[in-house]
């Protein structure tokens, strides 16, 4: 069973100013849709080709490929969702607390997850996770690697992430990631994130 490239929730230009159309359009149907096709190609004709991208993550091994266009699948498809044209402000609820039990305060969040999107040198997505139990956590990682994967920064389930790969902000951006990641705050989609949060906490 091949993977397919998820429609996106909403139009290209639906989240401008803060991403612009030509940089969402080329991120999806280039991108997004090159590691979907690799990861089929990677995965044809191996166990994995049954398998649930989250087992795949536990059974790839030191296969390189299917870790670059396995986490490149996964990391858009998540991207996508945890983004929308009516997204910004805080969190509510429950994700509310955990935030606030972590960090202090959303903007301490803010601060903590801005810095992790800044500081990642090279390729690399930032992630809040929340491990079993409960608590969330900020932390990075490079190339298409994600938490889910063994071993791999904070480990728990991604709930929010930022793709800081130049091909996400380069056309409206160009070196100011740290205003691509500002701006992203506008337009997080925080009852998606929360809906991640309960179904992995
Ligand atoms: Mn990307």
């Amino acid at each position: 069973m091949a993977f397919e490239l998820p429609q996106l929730p909403y139009a290209y230009d639906a989240l401008e100013p803060h991403i612009d159309a030509r940089t969402m359009e080329i991120h999806h149907t280039k991108h997004h849709a090159a590691y979907t096709n690799k990861l089929n190609g990677a995965i044809d004709g191996t166990p994995m080709a049954d398998m649930s991208i989250e087992d795949i993550f536990q059974n790839m091994g030191d296969n390189a490929a299917v870790r670059n266009n396995g986490g490149g699948f996964y990391n858009h498809s998540l991207f996508w969702k945890v983004m929308s044209p009516t997204g910004g402000g805080e969190p509510t609820g429950e994700l509310t607390t955990a935030i606030n039990d972590a960090y202090g305060s959303f903007d301490a969040f803010k601060t903590e997850f801005s810095n992790a999107a800044a500081t990642r040198f090279g390729s690399g997505w930032a992630w809040l996770c929340v491990h079993k139990g409960g608590k969330v956590e900020v932390c990075s990682t490079a190339n298409q690697d994600n938490t889910l994967m063994p071993g791999v920064a904070c480990g728990g389930t991604p709930v929010l992430g930022l793709d800081v790969w130049e091909h996400a902000y380069y056309l409206h951006y160009q070196n100011r990631r740290p205003d691509y990641v500002s701006a992203f705050f506008n337009v997080i989609n925080w009852d998606e994130v929360s809906r991640r949060f309960a179904l992995g906490k």
